[in-house]
């Protein structure tokens, strides 16, 4: 490899063989918006290997970008303006540290991959109940350094609820060790939660200490076909008052996606005919004696009774309800074959979610010709609204009013108490909204932290908050 002199000065000071050949697989995205830099790519064995690393840019003045699985969507894990960075990468840190089934804990590196957390939990006979499309590649650094919703946040909570503690490499190259397999442990500041959703810019995670849940007995899927959200909502409501806590998945999916999905992957069966304008899909986990086809039966017949559900079916199998979940997963990739003019991963109290999208509607249909899919985790209120041109009509003649777009949609958003950014982050993409409609007092506190924490400025500059001039 040749390196400039910067570069080899640096390199001669990292442990040995931790370095990686620069590639573009360091330096994309999955929304190809950005495309990185890199003078160096350092992929560390173990976590004194990874402190030594940092320590080494600290004293050199090299900025850091940790790279996870490279799946996120805002842009975080790529560095492209600014001096070249040393991506470090958690690759080869991927061991199952520790399973305690009993203590329902579980001790995993960050370049562990969702997947891989899942599959150690489930061989344990519990699960690790975070799911999300991108899990086979998303890593449990990335997952927890995003904060990463999905499917299952509505009963289990997102990366947070789910971590009891981290190790991680400070900006100054310590190390913080704080791996505990605690439930309760107030001594102070907690540093886990600061780490976890900086999305890299205040440590590097090496490991986590990550909280199992048992596996439900029954489980059963249903897509359900509803008016509009507001019925969806209701449908939630009386779900949950059922089923006592056992709604794992609540998701709503319009008729738009779902054409997106007949023109795209024909070969994705849907199950409704004729195409629903909304439906939701939802998931049950019950504990033993509790039959999930006939808890879902149940919810289908007080659902139409109170006139909110019109159609729907329930899986028959375990092949079939896998076959449900890959219509709902399928709907970004249709969004990206279709190209969005802009996307939006909002969150909303439920009780603003349908006078949102009623009210959202009507305002962008005056401002111009377009197609709206908007759907997600309705349990969480956390919607993705995204927008794509009309039909015979390409997303760059809508570059003039993408800007004004998204500044609506997420003025309307905030001034219902909502969020710009649900699941996904910051990153670089969002760094203008945050600074537009972050709390002053909380963004300053935020500001304050970056520069107590990394007063050089080295981890991941750019990214959350702008790069400092
Ligand atoms: C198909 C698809 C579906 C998705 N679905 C969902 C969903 O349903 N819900 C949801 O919440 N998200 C979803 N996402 C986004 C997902 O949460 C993120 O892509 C994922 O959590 C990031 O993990 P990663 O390992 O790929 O991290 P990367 O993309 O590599 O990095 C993401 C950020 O974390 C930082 N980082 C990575 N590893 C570390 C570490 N060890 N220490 C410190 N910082 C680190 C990076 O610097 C970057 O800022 C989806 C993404 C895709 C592509």
């Amino acid at each position: 490899m040749t390196l400039n002199p910067a570069d080899e000065s640096l390199a001669a000071r990292l442990p040995k063989g931790v370095l990686r050949e620069v590639s573009p697989a360091y330096l994309e995205e999955p929304r190809g918006r950005y495309f990185g830099q890199a003078g160096l790519v350092a992929a560390p064995r173990d976590v004194e290997e990874a402190a030594a690393v940092v320590r080494a840019c600290a004293e050199m003045r090299v900025p850091v970008v940790p790279r996870g699985g490279g799946t996120g969507l805002v842009g975080g894990q790529i560095m492209p303006e600014g001096p070249a960075p040393l991506v470090l990468s958690l690759e080869r840190m991927t061991a199952i540290r520790g399973l305690y089934a009993d203590e329902g804990v579980m001790l995993a590196e960050a370049g562990a991959t969702l997947q891989q957390a899942r599959d150690a939990a489930a061989g344990v006979g519990r699960q690790f109940p975070l799911s999300l499309a991108a899990q086979g590649t998303a890593q449990i650094g990335g997952v927890l350094s995003t904060n990463a919703g999905g499917v299952n946040v509505l009963r289990y909570g997102n990366a947070r609820a789910l971590c009891l503690g981290v190790e991680a490499v400070l900006p100054s190259g310590e190390i913080m060790h704080d791996l505990k397999r605690l439930r309760k442990d107030n001594t102070g500041y907690d540093l886990r939660d600061l780490l976890i959703g900086a999305e890299g810019t205040l440590g590097v995670i090496t490991a986590a200490s990550l909280a199992l849940a048992p596996v439900p007995a029954e489980t059963g899927v249903a897509m359900l076909v509803v008016e509009s959200p507001e019925a969806a909502l209701q449908l939630l409501s009386l779900a949950q008052a059922r089923m006592a806590g056992g709604v794992t998945a609540f998701e709503l999916i319009a008729g738009e996606g779902l054409d997106f999905l007949a023109d795209h992957f024909p070969q994705v069966r849907q199950p409704l005919d004729p195409r629903p304008e909304w439906m939701v899909l939802v998931e049950v986990g019950l504990p033993a004696g509790l039959a999930a086809d006939a808890a879902l039966e149940g919810l289908f017949v007080a659902g139409a009774e109170a006139g909110l559900v019109s159609d729907g079916v329930i899986a028959q199998s375990g092949q079939q309800a896998a076959e449900f979940w890959s219509m709902r997963e399928h709907i970004p990739e249709a969004n990206r074959a279709v190209g969005a003019i802009a996307s939006h991963d909002i969150s909303l109290p439920l009780s603003e979610i349908a006078g949102f999208i009623r009210d959202a509607g009507a305002i962008l249909a005056s401002m111009g010709d377009m197609r709206i899919n908007c759907f997600g985790h309705l349990g969480d209120g956390n919607l993705h609204y995204n927008l794509f041109p009309a039909r015979g009509r390409h997303r760059d003649e809508y570059d003039d009013l993408r800007r004004e777009l998204s500044g609506r949609i997420h003025e309307m958003v905030v001034t219902r108490g909502g969020s710009f950014s649900a699941e996904h982050g910051v990153g670089r993409l969002k760094t203008g909204d945050l600074a537009r409609w972050g709390d002053p007092a909380r963004l300053a506190a935020m500001r304050a932290i970056k520069q107590a924490l990394d007063p050089a400025g080295i981890m991941n500059p750019g990214a959350i908050l702008p790069m400092p001039t």
